[in-house]
């Protein structure tokens, strides 16, 4: 069964000037396991499919279907645990808690989730398993090199251990050499059983994903 179904998704916004179709009747299925790129140029609609698959925002028409429920059905408890739960975000500018240590940053939604400090250890864990340990975990994101940055919103976003990361251009900050270490992790986080779907600009980063979507003017082209 699909993990993700889209059915006839339109996402319009309305704006002074009139109203800008941003998804167009958008229909797809994501399977568990898959890992999908998203491509297509500038305005084309890439981050409102995303945002639309992280269910951080309802389309105008169409449904969306994660783990074979209708997001429209769900009310905000079940929603707020969905986008904790079961998705985990990774941005292009990292988005760290800059007055944070990596450590606590790792931690932080944790603490989120159940209202204490972390007694698991598991954010030291995974920031092992990114990479990064020892003394370094004590630095603030503002101390360490951005494909540094990428490894702690990696392992920030699989705190909670969700079946599906969303990365929205994880290399656009990133040299070609500390793309590629970003684009092994994601590879292996895959290999591990994670879905993956991911928005890029670049085809050789595309090339880690099993399938390309392009979509443009909202539509899916190929
Ligand atoms: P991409 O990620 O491919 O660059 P977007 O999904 O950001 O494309 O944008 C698709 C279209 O929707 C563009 O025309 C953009 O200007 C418009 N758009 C995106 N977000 C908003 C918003 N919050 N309000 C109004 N228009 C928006
Ligand atoms: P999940 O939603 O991942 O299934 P649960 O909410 O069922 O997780 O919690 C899993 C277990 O971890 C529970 O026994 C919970 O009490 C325990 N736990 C509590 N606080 C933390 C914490 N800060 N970090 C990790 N695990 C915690």
């Amino acid at each position: 069964a699909p993990v993700i179904s889209l059915r006839d998704v339109t996402r319009v916004y309305s704006i002074p000037a009139g109203d800008v179709v941003a998804l167009d009747g958008v229909s797809l299925d994501i399977m568990e396991g898959e890992f999908v790129a998203i491509m297509g140029p500038s305005g084309s609609g890439k981050s409102t499919l995303l945002n639309q698959i992280g269910s951080l925002d309802v389309p105008t028409s169409g449904d969306l279907f994660i783990d074979g429920r209708n997001i429209r059905e769900m009310n905000d408890d079940e929603l707020t645990d969905l986008r904790r739960d079961t998705i985990g975000y990774i941005f292009q500018r990292f988005n760290l808690i800059p007055l944070l240590t990596l450590l606590e940053n790792v931690e932080y939604p944790l603490i989120l989730k159940y209202g204490r400090r972390d007694t698991s250890g598991r954010p030291a864990e995974l920031l092992r398993m990114v990479g990064l340990e020892g003394s370094i975990l004590e630095h603030t994101p503002n101390e360490i090199s951005g494909g540094q940055q990428q490894r702690v919103a990696i392992a920030r976003a699989l705190v909670n251990d969700p079946q599906i990361l969303l990365c929205d251009e994880p290399t656009g900050n990133l040299d070609t050499k500390t793309g590629e270490q970003i684009m092994e992790i994601l590879t292996d986080l895959n290999r591990q059983g994670r879905t993956i779907i991911m928005v890029t600009h670049d085809p050789a980063t595309a090339e880690y994903a099993h399938r390309t979507i392009v979509i443009r003017d909202g539509r899916i082209v190929s």
